[in-house]
This record gives structure tokens, sequence and C-alpha cells, in this order.
């Protein structure tokens, strides 16, 4: 099968050239199975998974074939609008939680290979697997870096401290405590976006 990224189309083809970078980094294998698939290999893979009869080939319910396999000319592989990634289901569920943030998830509920791009939408696998409902990003990154939202906004209430009797941060009339309020707000605000920025990974 053609298992080159280029020859996917935009977005996906950028979400999986990102996750190419990211795994090696962080001890998650990624392997290209099947990317887009012209006429001719779709048929040639219907026959291996649904039969070599004419029907078998052009009519036969998609599901009925084993693994299931969308007939000629329907299947989002021809257009270059899915991937399948390797090498084994608990690899891809890893590939799973990186790609969501870049609107891209699992869409058929039996295989944990197959993903297209489709922002809002649940992991199928995960939930045929009884593993919950995981949506993909409704607001996809373009980049790992761009997701740069600040954390905390305008003069809010530091809620995440505890004890120090509500100082806001906008307190003109700040004695010391204030100041080291500010000190451990300051403190916080980086642990969050440190946080944040290797979840948004
Ligand atoms: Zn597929």
């Amino acid at each position: 099968m053609s298992g080159s990224v280029e020859s996917l189309q935009e977005p996906l083809r950028s979400a999986v050239k990102a996750l190419q970078e990211w795994g090696p980094r962080n001890g998650v294998k990624v392997t290209i199975w099947s990317a887009r698939r012209n006429k001719a290999q779709q048929i040639s893979l219907r026959k291996s998974n649904c039969g070599s009869s004419q029907w078998a080939i052009y009519e036969k319910p998609a599901s009925q074939c084993n693994p299931a396999t969308a007939r000629p000319g329907t299947s989002k592989h021809e257009t270059g609008r899915a991937v399948d990634l390797g090498p084994n289901a608990s690899e891809n569920n890893k590939q799973a939680e990186f790609l969501r943030h870049y609107g891209v998830t699992r869409t058929v509920p039996t295989e944990s290979w197959h993903f297209e791009f489709k922002p809002g939408a649940p992991d199928r696998y995960l939930q045929h697997q009884g593993k919950g409902t995981v949506l993909a990003s409704t607001n996809p990154v373009a980049g790992p870096q761009s997701n740069s939202e600040p954390i905390l906004e305008g003069t809010g209430t530091p809620i995440e401290l505890s004890g120090g009797g509500g100082f806001g941060f906008g307190n003109i009339g700040m004695g010391l405590g204030g100041v080291g309020l500010v000190g451990v707000g300051v403190f916080v605000w980086l642990k969050l976006g440190l946080k944040k920025g290797i979840k948004s990974l």
C-alpha cells in the first residue's frame, strides 16, 4: 500500500508529520501502514478482505469484510483523508491522544489504526472498547507550539492558593504579604503553563 505522508490531504498531513516528529522523542512508535490509495489499490484490498467475486468487490457491505473495507470509490483513503498507523493498538492509543489535539480521531469502532481529521468527533475506537468518550479538539492546533492562550486572565482570584485571606492580584494597597502572594501566583502560573504545554503535545 502507499504509505507516504505526503500523499495525505491537509490538515491531516501536518498532524501526522507532527506525530512523526513527536513520537520518537517520547517513546511512541509511529509507522504508516496506509495513506492515500488509488482505486486499483482499493479494489485489490477489497479482494483480500471481502472476497474475489464482482459482488464481493463492489457491493458487499464494508462491515462484512474482515477487516471492514470501504467499497471502491467510497474510501476516505482514496482522497487522502484517512491514514492507517502501526505498529499496534497500544501505540495507536498513544498516537490518538496526541492527534486529538489536531482534530484527528478514530472513526471506525473496530479499528485502532484508522484516523481521520474530524474536529469535535468522538474517538469511536475508545468508545467501542468501553473506555468512555474522548473528543477530538474543535480548535485544532496548527503545530505543537501554537497553543499559547493565557492560563490566568486579568486580576482573577488566585483560587489555586490555599489560605491567604482573599487578596486579588489587582489590589493596589498590597503590603509585603501581597507581594509574596504575587510571587506565589507567578510560580503557580509558570507551573500551570508548563503542565499545559506538556499536555498540549
Ligand atoms: Zn483506514
